[in-house]
């Protein structure tokens, strides 16, 4: 309704916030997986919430930023082309 590009509704995809911390937006929850402002990893059950654990920084939509690249769970440093 809010938004007809063509989203996979059912999948996740990466995101940075302003090129710092990492997390995963699904089509209606975020998951805060290391938070941008103190850089820690989150805890499985508040990354669930979007909050951070540590310093309960909440990032804002806004924020958000697609990962550039395939979405692979591999540990590798992603290449960035910029
Ligand atoms: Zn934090």
């Amino acid at each position: 309704m809010d938004d007809d590009t063509a989203t996979l509704t059912t999948s996740s995809h990466p995101v940075t916030f302003r090129g710092r911390g990492l997390g995963l937006r699904s089509s209606e929850r975020l998951t805060l997986l290391v938070c941008p402002l103190c850089s820690q990893r989150n805890g499985e059950r508040m990354a669930a919430f979007g909050t951070c654990v540590w310093c309960g920084y909440e990032p804002s939509r806004r924020d958000e930023e697609p990962v550039a690249g395939e979405p692979s769970s591999s540990r590798k440093a992603s290449n960035f082309n910029k």
